[in-house]
């Protein structure tokens, strides 16, 4: 059997000596195991990180953007392969999973102009012969805990970003999907990395433990689950390290009475059930806006619901593919079973869906819910799973505050065609990232990924200007350069630039 180790100074290094297994999706059948490791393998990803980077720091910035210049044509010219991989573990379908590494490779493109964003700011003249200015500089060992579901995306809106500014960076991946982040450290070796500035370490807890306690490492991102990621946050923060650590959501996505409504079931259906709902920026809850509005969704989404096309994840016709587990699967089910128990209204139950060849996959099948109230578990929580919520709204007031309250601040999204109603959402909705007639808002790589309250612990979003700030510190300079005439003042008066 196929075992996945860590990646280390470039190349392949023995893992720990526990192992997890990493299943195919649709068969559910295990393929390959990942062996996991803690503080022993975490060392040595340490030592090769440290005895790279001073000289990757040191190295222009001109010619690390040349590396992901080459690492992006590699990744490119690799799509397939990589997209097939990354299906086989995760279970989504194929176009999905090159969308997965497409958004990844966006950051890429983004880091290839570091040296226009490295500029730091100058004042010439501050003073009397006084110039100031200020530069960026890499943090040193930079290290990421990915979730399962982008095993593409993630690991690269990190490292991306990360390498580019002179950082080392130890990627973490999901002991899931972990085969997608070893090829991808493959390939920026061969695009002509220095071994040792990006290593992958296999693990679960233990190696999450050993990366948020080890003293050289300073500067831990994270994106996974909420309650994790609140964890992962306080520990770090705790052993002094600067942390950014992204969780869970729930978005919601408010229908307005004028919205055009083939267009928003059509957007519905690919957001609430696309990659079998296992996405942070997934639209789970729709809000229409009165009653009417309401009945006439409803009635639009039944038909498009039994049009889906749930398949294996290599079927181009599939419209999404099994989830990442059987744990998972069952998880979903029992919050299907919850929301019955609740008393909102099963409109579609997506229960006991087989697939015939295929009949221990872990298949989902898409599930509707009508008349979801508030105060539900079913609402309040995270699903993952094809599982989409009809909330009604009695009015706009109402569909500003659900999400605005909900303990999850991800995405959010309004569709109408009143552009007052949209810039009034926009500007007073209480979440991260909002779509105007856009159901998933991820924003692009030049710009910046993050949500509010549960969604995300610290600061610093990911990508973009604020993920450059997250991995460099700056620097301040201000100099003087006296033409010899000036008397030198009073030495112990706080100096001003008066
Ligand atoms: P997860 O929280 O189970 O795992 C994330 C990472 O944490 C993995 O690398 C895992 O090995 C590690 N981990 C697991 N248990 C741990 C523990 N007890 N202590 C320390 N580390 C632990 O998340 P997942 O199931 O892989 O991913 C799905 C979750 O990620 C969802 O909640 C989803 O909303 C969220 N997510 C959020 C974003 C975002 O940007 N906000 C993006 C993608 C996914």
């Amino acid at each position: 059997m196929r075992i996945v180790e860590n990646f280390i100074a470039g190349a392949a290094a023995a893992g720990g000596n526990r192992q997890s297994d990493i299943f195919d999706p649709n068969s559910g059948q295990v393929q390959a195991r990942v062996a996991l490791g803690g503080a022993a393998e975490l060392q040595k990803a340490v030592d090769a990180a440290k005895a790279a980077q001073p000289a990757w720091a040191a190295t222009n910035p001109q010619r690390r953007a040349r590396v992901m210049f080459r690492f992006k044509e590699l990744v490119e010219q690799n799509m397939e392969e990589l997209a097939h991989l990354l299906s086989s573990e995760h279970g989504k379908v194929i176009a999905d999973a090159k969308g997965d590494i497409q958004r990844g490779l966006e950051v890429i493109e983004f880091c290839c102009g570091i040296p226009h964003v490295l500029k730091g700011e100058y004042t010439q003249g501050a003073g009397p012969g006084i110039d100031v200015y200020s530069m960026r500089q890499p943090l040193g060992i930079g290290a990421g805990i990915t979730p399962f579901n982008f095993p593409g995306m993630i690991p690269l809106w990190m490292a991306g970003v990360a390498i580019a500014v002179g950082n080392a960076f130890i990627l973490k991946p999901s002991e899931r999907d972990p085969s997608v982040p070893v090829r991808l450290a493959e390939l920026f070796k061969e695009a002509g990395l220095p071994d040792g500035i990006l290593n992958v370490v296999q693990g679960d807890k233990e190696m999450v433990d050993a990366i948020l306690d080890h003293p050289d490492i300073a500067a831990v991102s994270f994106v996974g689950s909420s309650d994790i990621a609140h964890y992962v946050y306080q520990r770090g923060v705790a052993a002094g390290k600067r942390v950014q650590a992204m969780g869970g959501a729930k978005n919601h996505g408010i229908v307005m009475p004028d919205a055009d409504l083939d267009q928003v079931v059509n957007d519905l259906s690919g957001a609430a059930f696309g990659s079998a709902g296992e996405r942070c920026m997934a639209l789970p809850v729709v809000v229409p806006v009165g009653e009417d509005t309401a009945n006439r969704l409803r009635e639009k989404l039944i038909p498009a619901i039994a049009a889906l096309r749930v398949g294996v994840s290599t079927d181009a016709e599939a419209h999404y593919g099994p989830v990442v587990t059987a744990q998972h699967k069952a998880r979903i089910e029992n919050y299907i079973q919850m929301g019955v128990d609740e008393g909102a209204e099963l409109v579609v139950d997506g229960r006991g869906f087989t697939l015939q060849g295929h009949e221990n996959g872990f298949f989902v099948g898409p599930t509707l819910f009508d008349h979801v109230k508030t105060g539900m578990r079913t609402y309040q929580e995270e699903i993952f799973g094809p599982v989409l919520q009809i909330v009604r709204a009695k009015d706009f007031e109402e569909a500003v505050s659900l999400p605005s309250k909900h303990q999850y601040g991800n995405g959010v999204a309004i569709f109408t065609r009143n552009g007052h109603a949209a810039r009034e959402f926009a500007a007073r909705v209480n979440v991260g990232m909002v779509g105007i007639n856009v159901p998933i808002p991820v924003p692009v790589a030049y710009h910046t990924f993050g949500g509010w309250k549960r969604s995300a612990f610290g600061d610093t979003n990911q990508h973009g200007m604020e993920g450059v700030k997250f991995w460099t510190k700056i620097k301040t300079v201000t100099a003087r350069w006296p033409d010899g005439s000036a008397d030198g003042g009073n030495a112990f008066v706080i100096p001003t630039m008066g």
